[in-house]
């Protein structure tokens, strides 16, 4: 018979895992770890970015028209297959190639506008959108290999725009088009979610803006009520300013929501600049953590929360 505890549903918990996070097959095997280890206390939903700087690159394109991107196309079709053969399966790596591909030619039509300077806003986004969607599929395919149930999803049909031009996210339609996906989930399913990209009014994909990804995972943690965001980076927590760059970054251990979102407004904490307005609105904790250094972390809790222990011991 189950006792009281087992039954209870599991906590829902968002970990959003940035370009360097994924940047390469090493990175990718902590990603896993901390998945899977998160996965056997919460109903886990993960928002990925593109490889470390590939959205760079697609933007130098959208920059920088050229007739021919053959090389350049082939360079990133390598840089994931490689990262792929290392972490897939073998039926698994077949099946990646094929979408990678997909994905690659997909945008060629895009590409050659911007050469001919006919190409529009829609063209830029759906370029520069395609780095999440090379990512994501190779996640998801880690995962499964490493044994979970995992698969990618293409944030499009969850995360709704008012216009193409803004990226201006229609807050109730988007709850409403996550929780009604999230109930379509099997039970202990992980999803992959595209970071960063959104779904047009007509259907088209537009981006939220660089540095996307943090907004998409703090939209799914406060519509799906999550117990936590966690954010993944190459740091290990906020600070004051960029502690690659200044010696005098202070860190923050503990940031009041209220101050977060200030100070991120401002552009001070290095995060996309409305990550922290939906987890104020849902009161859902923000955890930001370092892949490299797993124990320091700077947690955001809205002022009502006054025990930030009780996370910490999750
Ligand atoms: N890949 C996108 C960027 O580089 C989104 C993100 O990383 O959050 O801006
Ligand atoms: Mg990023």
């Amino acid at each position: 018979m189950s006792t009281l505890t087992e039954s209870r549903p599991l906590p829902v918990r968002v970990l959003k895992f940035g370009g360097s996070s994924v940047g390469d097959p090493g990175a990718i095997c902590r990603v896993i770890d901390i998945v899977q280890t998160s996965a056997t206390k919460n109903r886990v939903v993960v928002v990925v970015s593109a490889l470390a700087r590939v959205t760079n690159t697609l933007d130098a394109m959208l920059r920088d028209p050229a007739p021919d991107r053959a090389k350049e196309l082939l360079n990133l079709y390598r840089r994931h297959v490689d990262s792929a053969r290392e972490l897939l399966s073998e039926a698994e790596l077949e099946t990646y190639r094929a979408t990678l591909g997909n994905h690659l030619s997909n945008i060629i039509p895009a590409l050659r506008r911007v050469n001919q300077h006919a190409s529009t806003h829609l063209d830029a986004a759906h370029i520069l959108a395609a780095g999440e969607r090379f990512s994501v599929p190779l996640v998801a395919a880690a995962l499964r290999t490493a044994g979970l149930n995992s698969r990618s999803v293409d944030a499009t049909s969850l995360i709704r725009v008012d216009s193409v031009s803004e990226s201006d996210v229609d807050h109730k339609k988007s709850y409403d088009q996550i929780r009604r996906w999230y109930k379509t989930l099997q039970p202990g399913e992980i999803p992959i979610v595209t970071g960063f990209i959104a779904g047009a009014p007509c259907g088209r994909t537009v981006t939220l803006g660089r540095g996307g990804s943090d907004f998409t995972a703090s939209l799914l943690a406060s519509a799906l009520n999550a117990n936590l965001l966690e954010r993944w980076t190459d740091v290990d927590g906020l600070f004051s300013a960029d502690p690659k760059e200044s010696g005098k970054a202070e860190k923050y251990e503990v940031l009041r929501m209220e101050d977060a979102e200030i100070l991120n407004h401002a552009n001070k904490l290095g995060m996309h600049e409305h990550t922290i307005t939906p987890l104020l609105a849902s009161r859902t904790p923000l955890r930001v953590r370092s892949l490299l250094s797993q124990g320091a972390d700077t947690l955001v809790i809205p002022i009502t929360e006054s025990s930030p222990r009780r996370l910490r011991a999750q």
